[in-house]
């Protein structure tokens, strides 16, 4: 199967006929033929999406709403089909792929609802009459750039706000992803989206992307991915003064008192640091324990570790799949080395799988390291792999201490008995998110989503928050006296 870019409401090839294969990372087999599209092709979606802003920024919110709620619709009848792709895509377990369709339903609904919501407000005049609100206003062309790890629930964060505020839409998904991608705007196209409303371009983030980010007929950039990636679209879109919302890297953290339900404490500390084999910018990769527990919770851990089964995600008995290319596990094998030249302590994994049944896929040993001390690499730098640093803390206070000396702030978690010291945690944790005897994986979609410090550039996504990065405050003020009446100077 060849895609095609989506432009102006028409699948076409990329100009130069340019086409690159799209791998099942289990396995290696090629699954498709994907456009390697170039600069002219991104030229072309904007100018399309820039003409159909004229049309749609007046279409009445509420039926942008309900295109919306057909994409839901759409969604919901193929999520299992469409889990089914995104394994074969990118890897995750299937139960996991079907979560991520979900949160793509979660938000068409959602956002369906705020084509009748949006709300802006009323508020009196200082001045006799006359009358003050302040509303939404769309803003222009979108240029949505987003990672490989969640393929169908990061897209639809970003196009679904972005669409029912009024906005247009040039979409470049991961190179790894673009199955999916191809999906969701058959989808959107199928539930009614007039032409040129959404434009697919595949291709590469020198090429593609670059070009987004430095058009100027491009207002607003929403990027999920890398912050070495995020800080240079910061920096050329910054450039023209675009408006620019970063969801970067993280450094997530467990931290698990001497009180904690342990049992308990192991699930979520499984679930967030292996489940999609360690690759989601929520996933946790220190465990800051107390030392009271530490030795036990280490016997526990290394037992449930020891027991996970790699393997294909469409395997129903898989709990960690592969990761999501060479490169990755290549990265993954470096820092174990480098925790080991470092002195922490390899309790189990550090290894790629050698298992015969797994050697044409990407499968990399869930790994343990312990004695890890808060400063060293592995404490400190994203691995998004499945390896998991227990480093030990006397007190909560050292926990928090541990937990905020990094220099990314997406999401903690806390497993204690005590509710006093989980609420010095909820207000000491400088993380965009805080998790209570829960892991630090599963955020909701009518929260607000991001990270603090390194993770962003302070935007969120989800929840309403979402609609204030897709749209421009507009200030009214009707004056109805029928006189001059000039503010600050007449009462
Ligand atoms: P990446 O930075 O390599 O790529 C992200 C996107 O940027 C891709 O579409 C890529 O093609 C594009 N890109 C690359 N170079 C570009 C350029 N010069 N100009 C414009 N676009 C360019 O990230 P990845 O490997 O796909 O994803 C993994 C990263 O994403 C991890 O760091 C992870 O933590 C992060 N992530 C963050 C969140 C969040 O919400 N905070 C969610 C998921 C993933």
């Amino acid at each position: 199967m060849r895609l095609l870019n989506f432009i102006d409401g028409q699948w076409v090839a990329p100009v130069g006929e340019e086409f690159q294969q799209d791998y099942d990372p289990a396995t290696g087999e090629v699954l498709l033929e994907v456009p390697r599209s170039g600069r002219e092709d991104a030229v072309r979606a904007i100018a399309a999406a820039k003409q159909a802003f004229k049309t749609w920024r007046l279409v009445p919110a509420p039926k942008r709403g309900e295109i919306l709620f057909r994409v839901g619709q759409l969604l919901m009848d193929r999520k299992v089909e469409l889990a089914r792709e995104m394994t074969r895509e990118m890897g995750k377990v299937t139960l996991e792929a079907q979560g991520d369709v979900q949160e793509g339903i979660d938000m068409a609904f959602y956002m369906a609802g705020e084509g009748r919501r949006s709300f802006g407000y009323t508020t009196p005049s200082e001045l006799p009459d006359k009358f003050a609100m302040a509303t939404r206003d769309p803003i222009g062309v979108a240029g949505i750039i987003t990672p490989w790890n969640f393929p169908m629930a990061i897209p639809t964060w970003k196009i679904f706000p972005a669409l029912v505020a009024g906005n247009t839409v040039v979409f470049k998904p991961a190179s790894e992803t673009p199955h999916l991608a191809y999906q969701l705007v058959k989808i959107l196209e199928e539930a009614g989206v007039p032409k040129g409303v959404v434009n697919l371009v595949f291709g590469s983030g020198q090429e593609v992307g670059e070009t987004l980010i430095s058009h100027p007929d491009v207002a607003l950039i929403s990027f999920t991915g890398s912050n070495e990636t995020g800080r240079h679209v910061a920096e050329v879109a910054g450039g023209s003064l675009k408006r620019v919302s970063l969801e970067l890297g993280g450094k997530n953290a467990i931290i698990v008192m001497d009180d904690a339900d342990l049992e308990l404490a192991v699930d979520g500390i499984i679930w967030s640091a292996f489940g999609t084999t360690g690759q989601r910018c929520t996933a946790c990769s220190r465990l800051i324990v107390q030392a009271g527990i530490y030795d036990e919770l280490k016997e526990r851990l290394k037992a449930r570790i020891g027991a996970l089964k790699l393997g294909a995600g469409l395997d129903s008995s898989t709990d960690v799949g592969p990761l999501i290319n060479r490169q990755a596990m290549e990265k993954v094998h470096k820092y174990v080395q480098i925790g080991k030249d470092e002195g922490a302590h390899l309790e189990i994994g550090g290894e790629v799988a050698t298992d015969a049944r797994l050697s044409s896929g990407n499968f990399y040993l869930p790994t343990l390291f312990t004695d890890v001390s808060m400063e060293m690499r592995i404490a400190q730098e994203e691995i998004f792999g499945p390896v998991l640093s227990m480093i030990k803390v006397k007190s909560l206070e050292e926990a928090v201490e541990v937990n905020n000396r990094v220099t990314y702030g997406l999401s903690s978690s806390i497993f204690t008995s005590n509710v006093n010291a989980a609420f010095r945690a909820i207000r000491d944790l400088l993380t965009g998110i805080v998790y209570i005897n829960a892991g630090t994986i599963g955020a909701e979609i009518h929260l607000p989503f991001g990270g603090t410090r390194g993770t962003g550039n302070g935007h969120r996504e989800a929840g309403t928050a979402a609609l204030d990065f897709f749209s421009e405050w507009k200030a009214v003020y009707v004056d109805y006296s029928g006189k001059l009446q000039r503010a600050q100077i007449d009462d």
